[in-house]
């Protein structure tokens, strides 16, 4: 029997991953060999965060490892781009087939499709992706582009299908949806825990020491503690039950100075690696729930994230791709103000926000809407430029999360086909969600004037630019009617001090 090749990508570690199953069930694991690469044109696609580097090739490398320790011989190939890695590989092992599994990314799903089998030179096996439910079970499978899926009726059928907080046919706790539950500002006194931590072993001090000496990239790796292994990832999700799960319903959508993760998981970077599966999270909390460990509101708020949102987000990439990149319903136009890059504003919520983006790579979900996404959308930034921002910064960012919720649900520039609405606020919302407004410079209540809050003349200045559109969208009605509030010498000044502060934004962003 000849050797078979196995082909692992970087965000598919997987303990039981199907193209090492298939390999091994045709020859035998002695017959296995593995290859992973660490590609230099990759890695140097965008300025990604130096942390995100060092949690993608230290994961790879701890995986490499627990499979050499499972009996498998493993290649580990550090190349200047896949194809180099991949001819390597075969040149030196003369392998007589390969298996994969397909990307998560449409790019390299594509290259998988196209180009893999000539690079090799031999028969290619491209297995179906497995680090999605949806991927065994698509809710709209004769789906039209001329027809919307809200992503609520999606999220229904998946609890159906996979019978997931069920009590039958009936949703567990009698309501499909504690949404409103799920909105209450952070009280004062309320402790807020402290995450685990996970001290760099000497393969992730190697990786660290790479990828600083590199230089490329952004952000900083001090005190890098992030879980890199299998292992260490369901510890940081049993902490997450243990101290965050009975909490996170209620304080969702909170934003405070004091704390960056409040009671959310901050189990994204591990389950987009593959290090960690949905369906895993999603048993966890129901246990909890059933041992009384966790409300209601909590548990069904998380599972609404990974078997709805996530899952939601995936089908859509694969709906909407390739076209959701050329996309840009607003007609925005506007760079990326500099202040992404060095958090330098007055505005006190961007301000925090994009300071911990660059420090730890990581915001939770209503920061990136509605403090990040919603000023650019108010502020007419232009699509790809947000979005690749995003890619850079965040340490769970990949192309197939990035896309549907920047362009699509932060963005509504795909014509509202991830979400039904904008997710538009004034500093209103910031203020009723967050304690930013109060040490900032600028007045939440002002709609206009020197010390007005630019989200309030954005946001009118927003709303009376789209009035037209806007009204035509259901979901939006009481807020255009708003407008009436507004005479002609309120309107002049709302566009003007918009149309100043704009242009003063605009400076090239550093490339
Ligand atoms: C503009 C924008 C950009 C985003 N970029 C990313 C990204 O690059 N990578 C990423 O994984 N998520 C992204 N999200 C979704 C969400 O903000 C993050 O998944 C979440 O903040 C990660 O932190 P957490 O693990 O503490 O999440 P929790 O609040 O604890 O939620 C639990 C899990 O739900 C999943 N989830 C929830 N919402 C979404 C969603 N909209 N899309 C995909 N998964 C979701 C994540 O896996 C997350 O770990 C983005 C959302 C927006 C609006």
């Amino acid at each position: 029997m000849g050797k078979t090749a196995v082909w692992i990508l970087g965000d598919q570690l997987l303990e039981n991953h199907p193209a090492l199953q298939a390999a091994e069930a045709e020859g035998g694991k002695e017959n296995v060999r593995v290859l992973l690469v660490q590609s230099a044109a990759r890695t140097r696609k965008q300025p990604y965060h130096r942390r995100k580097l060092v949690l993608l090739f230290s994961a790879m490398r701890h995986y490499a490892e627990s499979l050499r320790a499972r009996g498998y011989a493993v290649d580990y190939v550090q190349s200047a781009t896949f194809t180099a890695g991949l001819r390597q590989f075969v040149k030196a092992h003369q392998p007589e087939r390969l298996f994969t599994m397909a990307a998560s990314e449409w790019n390299g799903r594509s290259f998988q499709q196209h180009q893999l089998t000539k690079i090799v030179g031999i028969p290619v096996t491209l297995l179906p992706n497995t680090q999605f439910l949806v991927g065994q079970f698509d809710p709209y499978p004769s789906h039209t582009p001329d027809k919307n899926v809200i992503m609520e009726y999606f999220y229904r059928e998946m609890r159906r299908h996979f019978d997931v907080l069920m009590n039958g046919r009936t949703p567990a706790g009698g309501d499909w949806n504690y949404d409103k539950e799920n909105r209450q500002p952070l009280p004062n006194d309320i402790a807020l825990p402290d995450e685990p931590r996970f001290q760099p072993d000497s393969i992730t001090q190697a990786v660290i020491d790479e990828v600083e000496a590199a230089g490329h990239g952004v952000g900083s790796l001090a005190g890098f503690d992030l879980a890199v292994t299998r292992e260490q990832a369901l510890a940081a999700f049993d902490d997450f039950l243990q101290h965050r799960l009975p909490d996170f319903g209620a304080y969702e959508d909170a934003m405070t100075e004091r704390h960056q993760t409040l009671f959310h998981s901050v189990l994204s970077p591990y389950l987009n690696l593959g290090l960690l599966e949905p369906m895993e999270l999603i048993q966890g909390v129901e246990l909890a729930y059933a041992a009384g460990n966790a409300p209601i509101n909590s548990v069904e708020g998380f599972v609404r994230q990974i078997l709805g949102w996530r899952e939601y987000i995936y089908w859509q990439y694969w709906q909407q791709m390739p076209g959701i990149m050329e996309k840009n319903s607003w007609d925005a136009k506007r760079p990326l103000p500099t202040f992404f890059w060095d958090a330098q504003t007055d505005l006190n919520c961007i301000h925090h926000v994009i300071e911990r983006a660059i420090s730890t790579g990581y915001n939770h979900h209503i920061e990136r809407l509605m403090v990040l996404c919603n000023f650019c959308l108010l502020a007419g930034i232009e699509p790809m430029a947000v979005n690749n921002w995003f890619l850079a910064h965040y340490i769970d960012a990949y192309d197939w999360v990035m896309l549907p919720n920047v362009l699509g649900m932060g963005l509504n520039a795909d014509g509202g086909v991830t979400a039904t609405k904008p997710y538009i606020a004034s500093a209103n919302y910031i203020h009723k969600m967050g304690d930013y407004c109060g040490g900032c410079r600028f007045n939440h209540r002002q709609r206009h004037g020197a010390d007005a809050c630019p989200f309030n003349f954005l946001y009118w200045n927003f709303l009376l630019q789209h009035e037209e559109t806007l009204r035509a969208n259901p979901r939006l009605g009481p807020n255009v009617l708003g407008l009436r509030y507004l005479d002609d010498e309120e309107r002049t000044a709302v566009r003007h001090q918009a149309q100043q502060f704009l242009d003063s934004l605009e400076r090239p962003t550093p490339t």
